[in-house]
């Protein structure tokens, strides 16, 4: 009997794939404590259930879709973070080709992830991002391969904007509309995601979250134009230098965005305090989001009805990385 050696993708197969989302509906638990806290319901749109461990497959997953549906047969990214990683699930869900160019820096879990379970191909280079980028960028064109930016390009962002519309059916179904989300911000694709879902309904502020010494956007946003700072927080998914211009134009645009700025203590503080209530793990970034509910939370939520958390998660953490920062900040 004939064995078929080969798997032959159909151009109808393609279609499915690269139509069918990449990234799961992730639920949406309200937190008892933190609805009695606010006097009004708080709740978590738990991102860090994708499978890559962050909300960057909706984008990035979309993103990749788009480029096998014009083609491309790999793609190459710079990201030795959760963008990396989203991008790595993505290709290896549709069968293509992945390379990571990761600086030295990158811990050494991410990069058996990204070869050992991903099966992408990883490439060292460079001591920081941009050596790592400026290969990458090389790599793609060597390849003709698309280089999948990990904040930039308008289907990351309509990938991205998935969340809302996710929020907004299951919200739907118990009678209830969100007036304000609170999310964080790197680059600014998610915030990008979150104002395009959003739309211009009325009445629903967004909190953009983040470190000290991550606070790019809100440098940015006060000084009405990009600005770029040196990154020296622990939230290193939120060290973009300079955040998206266009992004801060729509922010700016929008009249409903709030930028906020807590410690690094005060996101591990909040981390530690979610592992707590929910017995789930995420990065100091997400902490920075986490931390506008269990800290002080900024005035605009005060008068609120119904908040919804994007708790965007991060795969580069573990147990013992936490109680370090814990052992350190607090
Ligand atoms: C990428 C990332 C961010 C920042 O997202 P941007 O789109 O760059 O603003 C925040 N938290 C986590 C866990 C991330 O992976």
């Amino acid at each position: 009997m004939a064995r078929r050696t080969t798997l032959v993708i159909t151009a109808a197969a393609v279609r499915a794939l690269t139509t069918t989302p990449l990234h799961d509906v992730t639920p949406l638990i309200r937190s008892a404590p933190l609805s009695t806290k606010l006097g009004c319901d708080v709740f978590f749109k738990m991102d860090c259930a994708q499978p890559p461990g962050s909300f960057k497959l909706r984008g990035i997953g979309a993103t990749v879709s788009e480029a096998v549906a014009n083609g491309a047969d790999g793609v190459v990214s710079s990201s030795g973070g959760n963008a990396g990683l989203a991008t790595a699930h993505a290709a290896r869900t549709l069968g293509i080709a992945c390379t990571v160019v990761l600086p030295t820096t990158t811990p050494e879990s991410v990069r058996r992830t990204l070869e050992r379970d991903y099966g992408a191909k990883v490439v060292v280079e460079g001591g920081v991002w941009d050596e790592a980028n400026e290969r990458a960028k090389q790599l793609a064109q060597e390849s003709h391969r698309p280089l999948v930016h990990p904040f930039e390009g308008p289907t990351t962002w309509t990938g991205h904007a998935t969340v809302v519309a996710e929020v907004d059916a299951q919200l739907g179904a118990l009678g209830l509309a969100m007036d304000a989300i609170v999310c964080c911000v790197g680059g600014g694709g998610l915030l990008a995601g979150v104002l395009e879902g959003v739309g211009d309904r009325d009445d629903c502020v967004v909190v953009a979250a983040e470190t000290v010494g991550a606070d790019s956007f809100a440098k940015s946003f006060a000084a009405r134009k990009p600005v770029t700072i040196p990154i020296t927080s622990i939230a290193k998914s939120l060290g973009a230098g300079t955040p998206s211009p266009t992004v801060l134009k729509n922010a700016l645009a929008s009249n409903r965005v709030h930028p906020h700025v807590v410690s690094d203590a005060a996101a591990v503080r909040a981390c530690v305090a979610f592992a707590d209530e929910r017995r789930v793990l995420v990065e100091p970034a997400c902490g920075a989001a986490l931390a506008c509910l269990y800290g002080e939370p900024p005035s605009v939520l005060e008068d609120r009805r119904c908040v919804v958390v994007e708790v965007c998660g991060g795969a580069v953490v573990g147990v013992e990385q936490m109680n370090a920062w814990v052992g350190e900040l607090l």
